[in-house]
């Protein structure tokens, strides 16, 4: 299996123009249906967040509430968005957690966004007629702008859904929106957004990787190692 760092290469290598050329090839337009968005039977939602984008979250957020409940963007916004909760944006990635008599407990290596009551995106919302939005539209996360696709490299994470079809290094995951036409500036914005995701994820293994020093959890803990060091499930560093 290639190192890391010889999958990180390769990402940056990677030609945005070929991405683009793949993601044509197999054709793409969101039809918002929300099933990616959304919980799958018992399964709830499960979308990795950097720290940096889940900051980018809390302040959008806040904002827009703030926005929605004064019908304008003032400074109060700002004064909103610091008290915005990490928990609200993020919550420990669940696998290699396991269940204990408190709770899930153990060590995890990821954030994945928070889901509400329903196991559902806590961003994701349904107007009157049943039809679905992200209500962070602008600020969703990588994973979120780059689904279906993902890219055939060690290290970078696959959303969920099989692969049900490729070309050259792309892959595209269980999507009903695939086959569809798609723009070449649409392809290309899409492709752009792939590699610096494809970028991240791979930076992102390497740091946590190189910062990693197991922690002994007690009884209902958790800790969440990402690549600014070992933090509790409410964001704040366990060193502090
Ligand atoms: S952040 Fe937005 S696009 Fe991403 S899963 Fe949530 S609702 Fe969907």
């Amino acid at each position: 299996m290639p190192s890391l760092e010889t999958e990180l290469d390769r990402a940056r290598e990677l030609s945005v123009d070929d991405l683009a050329d793949a993601i044509e090839s197999i054709g793409f337009e969101c039809t918002r249906c929300g099933a990616c968005c959304t919980s799958h039977g018992e399964d709830e939602h499960t979308a990795t967040v950097f720290p940096d984008e889940v900051r980018e979250l809390q302040a959008a957020a806040a904002a827009g509430d703030s926005a929605d409940a004064t019908g304008s963007d003032t400074a109060e916004s700002d004064t909103t968005a610091e008290a915005r909760d990490w928990r609200d944006v993020a919550r420990p990635m669940p696998y290699g957690l396991t269940e204990g008599e408190d709770g899930p407990e153990g060590e995890t290596f990821e954030w994945a966004l928070q889901t509400d009551g329903c196991g559902d995106c806590v961003f994701y919302a349904e107007d009157d007629a049943g039809v679905g939005a992200c209500t962070a539209h602008d600020d969703r996360p990588l994973i979120c702008r780059t689904y279906p696709f993902s890219v055939a490299l060690d290290g970078t994470s696959q959303p969920m859904g099989e692969a049900v079809d490729e070309a050259g290094v792309v892959r595209a995951h269980e999507c009903e929106g695939l086959g569809r036409d798609i723009s070449r500036a649409d392809a290309e914005a899409l492709a752009a957004a792939l590699k610096e995701r494809a970028v991240r994820e791979l930076e992102e293994a390497i740091d946590v990787r190189d910062a990693y020093a197991p922690v002994d959890t007690g009884a209902g803990e958790v800790v969440v190692h990402d690549s600014e060091g070992a933090k509790r499930p409410d964001g704040t560093q366990l060193s502090d």
